[in-house]
């Protein structure tokens, strides 16, 4: 059976109200839709952990730096429902603009430190974006938990930051990224991605990959970083905006994976824009 899909925010109150009144726990999944198998194992992991689940969709705009890529982003509502049914969830919140940012909203949430690197650096003001969105799901859902990707390991550590420091009585679970069979992390973005982009994609987890493993040798970092970036460009990818080895709990970046790491890439193919990172095992 498909979930009702709530447009607004007084018919979501109405639904968790009574869940909150029959104290039942409440998982969100927050999304911007085209969902694939990367947003399902969130929804599997919600059902798992709490008694009811909202999945959100909803194209942040305040999100984007680029209005070419707002507007290119993929919407896919009706398959999108249709790929939930099986999950049994108990509301789907699609709202619109005005929801989310009524008439004069003036508000903007900001995390410090952390935006500054990575992703942060290079879609400026990108993660104000996700902060107050994700703050506005948050209270609009009043939810227990919420459940993020590790394929946006900034925006989870952001997410998470945010969550503490505002009080907002939410558990921030990551889950794991799913990769489709050649390696290539789940996106929405994978979408816009041509036949021949598409081979070519999956170099950028491989080479990551490789690095990884030579470290694992006791390498330092440097002379791999730029073997990558030559290797990257033979791929096809033209603008690598980043490719950093960096500490997971403070992305402070690193030149040996000294305490517990991970490597992040992102990087432009055919006018996509890629991203992953993966964990680094500690070497002994
Ligand atoms: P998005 O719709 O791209 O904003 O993503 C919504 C949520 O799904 C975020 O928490 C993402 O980190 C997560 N997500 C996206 N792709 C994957 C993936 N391949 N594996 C796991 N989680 C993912």
């Amino acid at each position: 059976m498909t979930a009702p899909i709530i447009r607004h925010l007084t018919d979501l109150r109405a639904c968790t109200k009574g869940w909150h009144r029959a104290e039942e726990t409440i998982g969100v999944v927050p999304t911007m839709g085209a969902l694939h198998d990367g947003h399902l194992s969130l929804v599997a992991a919600a059902k798992a952990a709490c008694d009811r689940v909202i999945v959100t969709i909803f194209v942040n705009p305040k999100q984007f730096n680029q209005s070419t890529d707002l507007d290119n982003y993929p919407r896919t509502e009706e398959e999108d429902a249709r790929k939930l049914a099986r999950f049994e969830v108990d509301a789907i919140y699609v709202p619109d603009v005005m929801q989310i940012y009524p008439e004069g909203f003036a508000t903007n949430v900001s995390v410090g430190g952390m935006t500054d690197v990575l992703c942060g650096a290079h879609r400026r003001g990108h993660f104000d974006g996700v902060a107050t969105v994700v703050t506005k799901l948050f209270t609009q859902t009043s939810a227990d938990k919420a459940f993020f990707g590790e394929k946006d390991f900034q925006q989870l550590m952001v997410v998470r930051r945010l969550a503490r420091d505002l009080d907002l009585g939410v558990e921030v679970v990551g889950c794991p990224t799913i990769r489709e069979e050649d390696g290539l992390a789940m996106s929405s973005r994978n979408l816009l991605l041509s036949d021949r982009a598409r081979v070519n994609a999956s170099r950028l987890i491989e080479i990551m990959e490789d690095v990884v493993g030579q470290l694992g040798t006791g390498a330092d970092f440097a002379p791999l970083q730029a073997k990558a970036l030559t290797r990257l460009a033979a791929a096809g990818f033209t603008d690598i905006d980043y490719f950093e080895l960096r500490a997971c709990d403070t992305l402070a970046l690193l030149a040996r994976p000294s305490a517990p790491a991970r490597l992040f890439a992102a990087a432009w193919l055919a006018g996509v824009r890629l991203i992953d990172n993966i964990d680094i095992p500690v070497p002994d």
